[in-house]
């Protein structure tokens, strides 16, 4: 069967993965989906003698159909070189019978890299494919690592430009810092004042308005999504679990068959829904295991049928996944109603209407190889804590999530392996306080030294690079004027 792309909210729509890539979201709103996962076409065993480069394509060849080979190695090669501080791209380390996958070692040392340092390559790749000589606007909503790692990733590439909102106080000062020092020609970043799901809806709704789309493309202009709607997202971190089981079986620590679980910290849904579809591509992937912070709209889901996102929300130590509305979660949706799009667009018409919906019984038994736990701030400090003592390993406040969860829930009989997405530096505050209450009142630069020492690593050279850098962009808005910022930055 001829692998293509449909919407979840519209069967019948039936795009290549190139003209999926390059629109973002659906026409409908939707969000593009393939009509079915594809299995591996190579065994894990062979994908042992791999390396990333390689694994990436075995997976990514299946899912971008209509990309040439020669178009993907060499988007695969651009993305992964020597922008990450590691060969391996994306290492395995072992702690205490526990495996981290380490997802930080791009450019902004969050796991958005592993996708954001390949989608500037795919989209322009697939524009040239249809002929599509809009410029592109890449319009995103950040809860802090996508807007530095999609700027990072399309500063000064042809025929784009980025536009990003994020959450004046809702990120890390690194977090900040990274993005208000941004240099390029074709970059602009805007504080709200709002929290992410108003930056997201915005920007949503921004997508959905067909008068703004005429007069764009009146101006030769067309926008796409670099947020993990974006398929182009999702497929490449598809590759990193691949990877990760492949590395167990070289080392021995799996034999051939034998099930582990994955454990992801969750906000958007994106990170955990490319393991599934590892699972689904045939990985020996048992449970999936959804970690949540205090905003735990997702566990509450998992665990009673009913997302409701009517209720506080929290400010935390782990603000990547301070989200309410997870976007992602649609496609999961859409697969556990068998795929019957009508049954996908109501609920998702229900939740924005009344912000929750409820799913049928029938749709819920098929959850269940997901399993979602949650950590408390404080629980997450005390991770930390935990790990560092016992090890002396640190791990930032996501990847701390994920852990206290697997710690809770994760049965010692079988292997487990943590999605570990950003690096403690960049979440130096809340680590080191973490591990120690003297820090508190510590200046946050100083701490960057202090890390180095206590963990015995280097500083990564995105942290260098924003000590002394200069702060370019200072423009806000508010949540109703996003449209407005826009149209102003585009000289509509
Ligand atoms: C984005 C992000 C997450 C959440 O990933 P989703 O794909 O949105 O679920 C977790 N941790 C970090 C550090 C992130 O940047």
């Amino acid at each position: 069967m001829d692998l293509h792309y449909k919407s979840t909210r519209d069967s019948n729509v039936n795009v290549t993965a190139s003209q999926a890539i390059l629109a973002g979201l659906a026409p409908d709103g939707g969000l593009f989906v393939p009509n079915y996962i594809p299995s591996l076409d190579v065994s894990l065993d062979e994908l042992k003698s791999m390396d990333y480069q390689q694994t990436a394509y075995a997976v990514m060849k299946q899912f971008l159909t209509d990309f040439t080979e020669e178009e993907l190695k060499d988007c695969i090669e651009k993305a992964y070189d020597d922008k990450f501080d590691t060969e391996s791209i994306a290492p395995l380390v072992k702690i205490d019978n526990t495996y981290y996958l380490e997802l930080f070692h791009g450019a902004t040392i969050a796991f958005k890299d592993m996708a954001l340092s390949i989608l500037p390559h795919l989209l322009t790749t697939a524009a040239k494919k249809n002929q599509a000589d809009n410029e592109i606007v890449i319009l995103t909503a950040t809860s802090g690592d996508t807007g530095k790692a999609a700027m990072a990733g399309f500063a000064d590439v042809e025929g784009t430009r980025i536009i990003v909102f994020y959450p004046k106080d809702g990120v890390s000062k690194v977090q900040k810092l990274q993005m208000t020092t941004q240099k390029g020609n074709n970059v602009d970043v805007v504080a709200i004042h709002g929290n992410f799901d108003n930056a997201q809806s915005g920007v949503k709704a921004m997508f959905e308005d067909r008068e703004l789309a005429k007069e764009l493309n009146g101006k030769g202009i067309q926008f796409s999504s670099a947020n993990s709607i974006n398929i182009g997202r999702l497929i490449p971190q598809v590759a990193y679990y691949v990877y990760a089981c492949a590395k167990l079986l070289e080392n021995g620590e799996i034999k051939e068959g034998e099930k582990i679980d994955v454990v992801v910290p969750t906000g958007n849904f994106g990170n955990i829904l490319a393991a599934y579809y590892a699972k689904k591509m045939g990985l020996p992937i048992d449970k999936l295991v959804c970690a949540s912070n205090e905003n735990k709209v997702l566990f509450d889901f998992l665990k009673t049928g009913t997302y409701d996102k009517n209720r506080e929300f929290v400010l935390t130590s782990s603000p990547s996944m301070d989200i309410l509305i997870s976007s992602n979660l649609e496609r999961l949706i859409y697969l556990i109603t068998g795929e019957d799009s009508e049954k996908t667009k109501a609920l998702m018409e229900a939740l924005k209407q009344n912000g929750r919906y409820e799913i049928s019984d029938d749709m819920y038994e098929k959850l269940s190889d997901i399993t979602g736990g949650y950590a408390t701030e404080e629980q997450t400090a005390d991770e930390i804590k935990r790990v560092y003592e016992k090890t002396g390993y640190v791990i930032d406040t996501h990847t701390a999530v994920a852990s206290y969860v697997c710690n809770k829930t994760c049965s010692d009989d079988k292997k487990c392996i943590i999605a570990s997405t950003a690096s403690p530096y960049k979440f130096v505050k809340s680590v080191m306080t973490a591990i120690d209450k003297k820090y508190t009142d510590a200046d946050e630069f100083a701490l960057l030294e202090t890390l180095c020492e206590i963990s015995k690593t280097q500083m990564p050279q995105a942290i260098k690079d924003i000590l002394d850098a200069e702060i370019i962009h200072t423009a806000e808005c508010d949540v109703d004027k996003m449209k407005e910022t826009v149209k102003n930055i585009l000289s509509l």
